[in-house]
């Protein structure tokens, strides 16, 4: 499978910077895959699972947003937070579980819920990652 050059950035740095054969990763409109030759483009990403095949081997991460663009096809994912299954720390995520939760419910400001809310669903998310993965 032919492929092209992939940058996966966060805050903290570059993740990855090489040749990539397939990424999957969810956009605000449902997830999309990326190959070879994929026309430009940039989409805003949702929390959720990305994908990235390389060498033949498929490997996910947890994302919690951030976007997506294919430029000359180059692809860069510049992402808010990253961490691929093996890395996740599952305890830590299902403390940040129940610390949301608690939030949530105590939550009366629309501000308030709403962050209540992201941080619920970046710690599902990664508990979603890491099982799917483990
Ligand atoms: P917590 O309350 O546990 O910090 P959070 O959702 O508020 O969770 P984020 O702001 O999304 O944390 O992430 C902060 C940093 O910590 C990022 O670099 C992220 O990759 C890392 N991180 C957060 N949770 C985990 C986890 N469960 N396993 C591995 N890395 C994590």
């Amino acid at each position: 499978m032919s492929g092209f050059r992939l940058q996966i950035v966060t805050p903290d740095g570059s993740v990855y910077d090489g040749q990539a054969e397939a990424l999957r990763l969810r956009t605000s409109e449902g997830y999309v895959s990326i190959r070879a030759g994929h026309a430009d483009y940039i989409a805003a990403l949702d929390i959720g699972m990305v994908s990235v095949t390389k060498n033949g081997t498929t490997r996910d991460a947890a994302c919690g947003g951030g976007f997506v663009s294919v430029e000359k096809g180059e692809v860069r994912l510049v992402a808010t937070t990253f961490e691929y299954a093996d890395d996740i720390d599952v305890e830590r995520a299902e403390s940040a579980k129940k610390r949301a939760e608690e939030r949530l419910a105590q939550a009366r400001e629309e501000r308030d819920i709403a962050i209540a809310k992201a941080k619920l669903s970046r710690a599902l998310n990664r508990i979603d990652v890491a099982e799917k993965s483990g």
